[in-house]
């Protein structure tokens, strides 16, 4: 039986990982979810699986989250504050955490619970964009056991040679694909027209609205490329490839000619599924892909002029640290500020570009500097908008 925390249940990922350990009472026991404003989601989810502790992150609703539950008659603990969030995940009745809080805030119970040697899986990519080599250097020095959930991360996990003593020897090239997003073929001149309903409605895949803008922009793939160097550039160089159909979810290719790609539909239960169960295999309610049904299987590569932000981030990644944790700072109020109808969807690209060059040499020694730097970066942005908006 595995003892798990559920941060950000939910959340899209959350409520799939619900919904893959709903199939497995006999291996998967909830004992903490967590939420940030959806308390009736999780009061109902909290019905189901009976946790012995749920947690909304802003203390303020920590009265109205207990009479929810008092009102049911549910059994649980409500415990509300950042300081909880970081507390369930540390816990020593949990042995997996699933990482799923969208944004930065989902760093620090992420960082805590590699430091605490937890068996993470990993959905918060921003976490590893905003603090790479450190959160890395943590896995290693708590023996945590980290496993990536983003489909294209858990894609290439699962090509790469499980057994090699030196796959960088084996491996010439990681292939990180991405669908392109909604606007792959829209006319370039319309773009300062796009609406957030637009952006939002990805072709392929069913998100939360912050991913969904941020693969709109292809921003998206810019944190993932940089999350797959954290995880992956030990082993080979990352190209990005653009597959619309997103069936290959990434692929490795092989000194020796051979390519093996990751495929399946576009429903993150597979790779939730995969990591929940590492090494073994369990079902995800995900039904398998029917070849006869799929016409093509197409690939191009990256327009950089239509989606700047995914070319702002591989440069990112090539300056350092700082540099990813302000543009992710500056991405996330971005893209809230797209959301508000406060700026325009072009607009996104230049707020980021601003703020990673404002402080893509600042210090960062550890993660208290990368907490300070985020909230710097996101002042800085907020306070551009305001005078643009003047
Ligand atoms: P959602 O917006 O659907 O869910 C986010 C979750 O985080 C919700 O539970 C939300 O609570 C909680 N949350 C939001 N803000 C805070 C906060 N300040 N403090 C604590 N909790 C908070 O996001 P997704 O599930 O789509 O994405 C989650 C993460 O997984 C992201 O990092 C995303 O990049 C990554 N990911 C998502 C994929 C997907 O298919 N959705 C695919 C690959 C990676 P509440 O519901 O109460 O607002």
């Amino acid at each position: 039986m595995q003892n798990l925390a559920i941060l950000g249940s939910t959340g899209s990922i959350g409520q799939s990982t619900l919904d893959v350990v709903a199939r497995h009472p006999d291996k998967y026991n909830v004992i903490a979810l967590t939420a940030n404003k959806r308390l009736d989601t999780l009061v109902e989810q909290a019905a189901v699986c009976l946790p012995k502790y749920i947690v909304c992150c802003d203390e303020n609703d920590v009265s109205t989250l207990k009479e929810l539950v008092s009102a049911r008659g549910i059994p649980v603990e409500v415990l509300g504050g950042k300081s909880a969030l970081i507390d369930v995940s540390c816990s020593s009745e949990v042995d997996t955490v699933m990482a799923a809080i969208v944004g930065a805030a989902g760093l620090q119970p992420t960082y805590a619970a590699v430091c605490s040697g937890k068996k993470v899986l990993l959905a918060n990519k921003e976490s590893l964009v905003m603090s790479g080599q450190l959160f890395m250097d943590a896995v290693k020095k708590h023996d945590a056991q980290l496993l990536p959930v983003d489909s294209e991360h858990n894609a290439i996990f699962q090509c790469l040679p499980i057994d090699a003593k030196n796959p960088k020897q084996d491996v010439s090239k990681i292939l990180l694909t991405g669908s392109g997003g909604p606007f792959l073929n829209r006319d370039l001149a319309t773009f300062d027209d796009i609406t957030p309903a637009q952006a939002c409605k990805h072709p392929n895949w069913s998100m939360g609205q912050k991913i969904s803008v941020d693969s709109a922009t292809m921003m998206n793939k810019g944190l993932e490329f940089v999350e797959a160097k954290w995880l992956f550039q030990s082993v080979a160089d990352i190209e990005i490839l653009i597959h619309p159909q997103s069936i290959i979810h990434s692929m490795v290719q092989y000194n020796d000619g051979s390519v093996l790609a990751q495929m399946g539909r576009p429903d993150m239960r597979t790779p939730i599924a995969h990591t929940l169960a590492y090494p073994e295999r369990i079902a995800s309610g995900v039904a398998a892909l029917d070849f006869s049904e799929i016409a093509q299987l197409t690939f191009c590569p990256p327009d950089f002029e239509r989606f700047p932000c995914l070319k702002l981030a591989i440069e990112a990644s090539g300056s350092g640290q700082a540099a990813t944790t302000a543009m992710n700072a500056a991405n996330e109020v971005a893209v809230e500020a797209f959301l508000q109808s406060d700026i325009r969807f072009t607009q996104i690209s230049d707020f980021v570009r601003e703020t990673t060059e404002q402080f893509a040499h600042s210090e960062v020694l550890n993660i208290e500097d990368v907490v300070e730097l985020d909230l710097v970066a996101r002042t800085f942005t907020q306070e551009k908008m305001r005078s643009r908006a003047c």
